[in-house]
């Protein structure tokens, strides 16, 4: 068997003298937009025929013939009272860090007085209705229970309704670890829908769900890519997808824990991307004996495989740090870690990532569950414009527009020259009938 990951060269002038970094670093062949061509009929499915629909796919993708796709109230209380106390203590202490984050983040109304009885006051204003989703494919994330609910919570969201994969295993609903996350956070309205067609249940509604205003959370490249498809038809956070992670480590770094970390996000996802940027060829070629090591030794060992053998996973060698920099932003990761001597500073110059963890002591699994930052991250690239999920995901902004006649008389000219600039007299004139003018 060759290496099991491979690698990009991209030192002494390789990459050309001007170089495009982002046709340059690794991405998968299977895209969002190649699986908004998969996913497209099943939402129009939903639309069309709502629950009848989701019961079909849902026997498809998930094997479970459902006959509810709400979640009983008492299956929800049922499983918070056996749940191990010491996941709940893990989640309680993942609530309370998240919580803090997120209420010290809450922006307050702001006011600006523009001139004399001129006053714009920008509202915010907490979305009426969000639907959730938590993903239970591969793996039940009850972390992304807290990390959907608690922002949306903080933030004022008054309705809230969240969806998870049905499992076979435990009578079609989602993971009991999943429901007790619900019931401890109080969410009472859960559905067992997953993928593509649980977006479109949010989007258009369907039997017991009215439709939502807004979607968040991760998914699989399914998930992601109808949110894709549905955006505009329902609000959307940012595209967050089959995940990635970004090293970007000198010879200053550990290969042991670099290794570990690439490995815990291939964990994810066959489809996950794991990339490790580096100057330092002694610490590539000890990364690439410590994958093989680790990764015999992991549980499951044939989705790592997959994920770090993939053409979305790379070792990339680089000149200097300055280059793996430029070669990071170009990269835009879920995740970055700055693995390198003043690592700091460093990680202050990357501008594209989701979240940038810093240093050796912030491996991006302590972002996934208990850092205080949210794991509800943009990939594929998006990191460039958009933003994870936080409190700020959950409000809109509204402006409120106050003017007094005195404040409206000493602009109205410079509103209908620009008016008549436009050829839109109608506009000037609605100001001018104010003004018997
Ligand atoms: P999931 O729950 O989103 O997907 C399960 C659903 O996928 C199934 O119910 C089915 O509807 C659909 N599906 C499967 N195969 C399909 C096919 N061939 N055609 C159409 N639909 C199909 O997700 P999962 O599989 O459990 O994976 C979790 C994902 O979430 C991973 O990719 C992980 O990396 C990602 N994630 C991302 C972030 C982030 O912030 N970016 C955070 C956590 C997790």
């Amino acid at each position: 068997m060759g290496p099991m990951i491979r690698r990009i060269d991209l030192r002494d002038g390789a990459a050309g003298a001007d170089p495009d970094y982002r046709t340059l670093v690794p991405r998968a062949d299977f895209d969002v937009e190649a699986a908004v061509h998969v996913v497209r009929p099943i939402c129009d499915d939903v639309r069309d025929r709502g629950v009848e629909a989701i019961r079909e796919y849902t026997a498809r993708f998930d094997g479970v013939e459902q006959t509810e796709v709400a979640v009983p109230r008492e299956a929800l209380r049922d499983a918070l009272a056996a749940l191990d106390p010491q996941v709940r203590a893990g989640l309680e202490e993942s609530i309370r860090r998240l919580r803090l984050t997120c209420e010290a983040e809450l922006e307050s109304d702001v006011v600006t007085e523009v001139a004399a009885g001129a006053r714009i006051t920008q509202r915010l204003v907490p979305v009426d209705r969000v639907g959730l989703y938590v993903p239970g494919g591969l793996a039940p994330l009850v972390s992304s229970v807290v990390m959907n609910v608690v922002p949306a919570q903080v933030a004022g969201v008054s309705s809230i309704a969240l969806t998870s994969t049905p499992q076979k295993a435990f009578g079609g609903l989602p993971h009991p670890t999943i429901l007790a996350a619900c019931e401890l956070l109080g969410v009472e309205e859960v559905y067992a829908v997953g993928g593509a067609q649980a977006i479109a249940m949010f989007a258009y509604g369907a039997g017991p769900c009215r439709r939502v205003d807004l979607v968040t959370g991760p998914g699989n490249i399914y998930t992601v890519s109808a949110k894709r498809l549905l955006k505009g038809v329902v609000g959307i956070d940012s595209e967050a997808g089959p995940t990635e992670i970004a090293v970007l480590a000198d010879d200053t770094a550990e290969a042991g824990h670099v290794a570990a970390d690439l490995v815990s996000q291939a964990e994810h996802d066959p489809m996950a991307a794991s990339v490790l940027v580096t100057d330092s060829l002694r610490l590539a070629d000890e990364v690439e004996a410590e994958l093989d090591k680790q990764v015999a030794a992991t549980r499951h060992v044939d989705r790592v495989r997959t994920a770090l053998d993939g053409v979305q996973s790379g070792i990339v060698l680089v000149d200097d740090v300055e280059q793996g920099l430029a070669v990071i932003n170009a990269y835009a990761a879920e995740h970055t870690e700055i693995q390198t001597a003043e690592a700091a500073s460093v990680a202050r110059r990357v501008r594209n990532a989701g979240a940038v963890f810093v240093g050796p002591w912030a491996p991006v699994s302590l972002g996934d569950y208990c850092a205080g930052s949210n794991h509800v991250l943009p990939t594929a690239g998006c990191a460039c414009h958009s933003s994870g999920l936080s409190v700020r995901s959950f409000v809109r902004a509204v402006h409120l527009v106050e003017y007094t006649r005195e404040a409206l008389a000493e602009v109205a000219g410079h509103v209908t020259t620009l008016a008549h600039a436009e050829d839109l007299p109608g506009h000037a004139a609605a100001v001018d009938v104010r003004f018997d003018r």
